[in-house]
C-alpha cells in the first residue's frame, strides 16, 4: 500500500488526510504535516546541503545550516 510521508519530519500515514491532519512539530510553515511529493528512495538527500540519510525521519532530524526556511534538512524530490 502506498504511504504518504511528511517532508518536514518523516512521519508516514496510509492516507493523505491522515497525514495532513496530524500535528507536526518541525513544519516551519504550519502546524500540520506537509506532504513529501517525491518518490520512495533508498537514500534521501537534503536539497539545501546535499546531506544524505536512508530515511526521511533520519534526514529531517539532522540540523541543516543551509536551510533558509528551517533548521533541519529538507528532502529533495
Ligand atoms: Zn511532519
Ligand atoms: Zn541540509
Amino acid at each position: 500500500m502506498e504511504k504518504f510521508y511528511c517532508k518536514c519530519c518523516g512521519s508516514s500515514s496510509t492516507s493523505l488526510t491522515g497525514l495532513t491532519s496530524g500535528n507536526c512539530f518541525k513544519n516551519p510553515e504550519g502546524k500540520h504535516h506537509a506532504l513529501y511529493e517525491g518518490s520512495e528512495k533508498s537514500q534521501y538527500a537534503c536539497k539545501y546541503c546535499g546531506s544524505k540519510a536512508s530515511t526521511l525521519t533520519a534526514l529531517t532530524s539532522g540540523n541543516c545550516f543551509k536551510n533558509p526556511n528551517g533548521k533541519n534538512h529538507s528532502p529533495a524530490l
